[in-house]
């Protein structure tokens, strides 16, 4: 990154990006190296094999040539393809005139680990499906900014309790052990390959570039209208899976003042960004969260004069030891994150009334990285008033001084509100809502919460009246609008621990519909026709009544 005239001298020394932020193997062709591994496909992986013995330990990344790193997972893959055997058989029975059993929208690590899942239970017929271009799923590349991931290194992620496929097993053995203990974090590139690796050695298949534009109830079937490469086309489902992110559940939050300007005016994070279009420029970030320090960042570290950010709010949070205020003990247990669900729904509202009201802290390196410029300023309790387009600045009124940016990001989240998602145009009034469901005690209501899906346990959309739409239990809604009911935010890595719940909800469905009672009535009625006793007819001694 070349240094720029605005970068603030004493930051220099203090905030290089830290080798651990590069990706992996930054010396060699990290690509290269994680084709190696990912040539091979395993059919399948069990839950119980463990990480397999290398050829003798490496001290550091620097040591692994590449050839010796992309062998090492090659023969590590091959390993973990014997000891785990076969993919079970698909032992969904059909359904004529179903095109799929299941279809997933997002071939993004929720998608992907998901689909995972559905395959190593059996369940065939499961369909991926991105509108993104293929290598452009998800956010790694794209849409996030940060070197590395907000969350910590060792949490459990897409491997479904097989370490073999957890990113640990995958770094080390690119990289050796000591590069792993070293990370501070997992370098967001390095994360984005994993997930390419994961999904190849998975086997996993993404139909690219294909759209769900609109839902169609038909009977307990659903009707998929698809636009893909410009064609448009129905395929049906008895299964849908909604893993298709962040921006899915409502769309990005845009502020009024932002949406009633011209669209190149302004961008939300959400969006590609022309960060080199910001070079010399003056530039007004509203919000203070993460993804509005990374924005401010990149823009700073493109050449941006000044970067001006805007928090509502009197300070900027950042992680910090625990305090002395006691956290309710049933909160932050690791291990147990898959029971989130079966909290009482006082105990999930108020989980969301607290992520809701509090400030979610921004990762010490996502404020270092800014404050590494002269040219950013933070306005604390600052918002954007009177804001209109003047001579191609937008002018603004902050605190009783007038601004002018040349462009304006919006680092402002995510809304929830299925009414305004297109897919769902048809279908989201049936959908139950906590409003629906839920009378919060006085002074906690929240009218932004009782918009949000009240699920099911098996992320199931579950119809707003007690009869009528039955269709809706076969939606499975794993992306941000699932947090509320599901006690903490659906999509991250931390959220992996529920895939297994979604998949045996799905494969659950599955095996009882497939359940033929005629067969059985003949299988139990069939008269039982004894084997051959020639194995055993030497030793069988009759009773002598029967012998004389
Ligand atoms: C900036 C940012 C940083 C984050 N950092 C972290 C972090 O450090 N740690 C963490 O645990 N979590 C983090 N998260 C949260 C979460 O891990 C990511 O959002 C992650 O990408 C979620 O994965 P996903 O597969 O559920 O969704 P995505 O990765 O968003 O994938 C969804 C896919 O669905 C596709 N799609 C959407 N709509 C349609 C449609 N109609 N038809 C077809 N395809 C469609 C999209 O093209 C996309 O590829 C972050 C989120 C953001 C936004």
């Amino acid at each position: 990154m070349a240094e720029k005239s605005n970068r603030a001298p004493e930051f220099d020394q203090r905030t290089p990006i830290p080798e651990s932020c590069q990706a992996p193997n930054s010396k060699i062709d990290r690509r290269g190296f994680f084709r190696g591994g990912a040539m091979l496909t395993i059919s399948g992986l069990s839950a119980t094999a463990g990480l397999a013995q290398t050829n003798g330990p490496r001290d550091s990344a620097t040591e692994a040539e590449p050839a010796d790193a992309s062998e090492q997972l090659e023969a590590q893959t091959q390993r973990a393809r014997r000891w785990a055997g076969r993919d079970p058989a698909d032992w969904v029975r059909a359904r004529t005139g179903v095109d799929h059993n299941v279809v997933i929208v997002g071939g993004g690590q929720s998608g992907t680990a998901i689909a995972y899942g559905l395959k190593r239970k059996g369940v065939g017929h499961v369909e991926v499906i991105d509108q993104a271009e293929p290598g452009q799923a998800g956010i790694w590349r794209t849409i996030a900014r940060m070197h590395q991931l907000r969350t910590p290194k060792t949490l459990a992620g897409l491997e479904q309790d097989n370490p073999m496929l957890s990113f640990r097993a995958w770094y080390e053995t690119l990289n050796g052990p000591d590069a792993f203990d070293s990370l501070d974090r997992i370098p967001r590139l390095a994360w984005a390959d994993y997930l390419d690796w994961f999904q190849q050695v998975t086997g996993i298949a993404v139909r690219y570039r294909t759209r769900l534009l609109e839902i169609e109830p038909q009977g307990d079937l659903l009707r998929l209208h698809l636009e893909s490469e410009g064609v448009r086309r129905v395929e049906t489902t008895r299964k849908l899976v909604l893993a298709n992110g962040y921006a899915s559940a409502g769309g990005p939050n845009v502020p009024g003042f932002l949406r009633a300007l011209p669209s190149d005016a302004w961008t939300h994070t959400a969006s590609p960004i022309r960060f080199d279009a910001l070079a010399g420029k003056v530039v007004g970030v509203v919000g203070a969260g993460s993804s509005a320090f990374d924005a401010a960042a990149v823009a700073l570290e493109s050449g941006a004069a000044e970067v001006h950010m805007f928090n509502r709010r009197a300070y900027v949070d950042y992680p910090r030891p625990p305090s002395q205020t006691s956290a309710p003990s049933d909160r932050g247990h690791s291990n147990v994150r898959e029971m989130t669900y079966e909290l009482p729904d006082t105990v999930r509202w108020r989980n969301f009334l607290l992520r809701d009201r509090r400030v979610a802290s921004v990762p010490s390196d996502s404020i270092q990285r800014v404050m590494a410029f002269e040219g950013f300023r933070l306005h604390l309790e600052s918002s954007l008033s009177d804001v209109a387009l003047a001579d191609g600045k937008v002018v603004a009124r902050v605190a009783g001084d007038t601004r002018r940016f040349d462009h304006v990001i919006a680092g402002t989240g995510y809304r929830i509100d299925l009414a305004t998602q297109p897919e769902l145009a048809g279908i989201h009034e049936s959908i139950a809502l906590w409003g629906d469901r839920y009378r919060p005690e006085t002074g906690e209501d929240s009218a932004a919460g009782s918009i949000h899906p009240y699920l099911g346990a098996g992320f199931q959309f579950l119809p707003r009246e007690v009869t009528g739409a039955d269709y809706l239990r076969n939606i499975h809604c794993f992306n941000l609008s699932a947090s509320l009911s599901f006690g903490k935010p659906v999509g991250d890595i931390p959220s992996a621990a529920d895939h297994p719940r979604l998949v045996s909800a799905i494969a659950r469905d599955l095996y009882v519909e497939s359940v033929d009672t005629a067969a059985h009535q003949r299988f139990i009625n069939a008269p039982v026709v004894p084997p051959d006793p020639a194995p055993y007819q030497r030793a069988i001694q009759r009773p002598a009544r029967e012998a004389a």
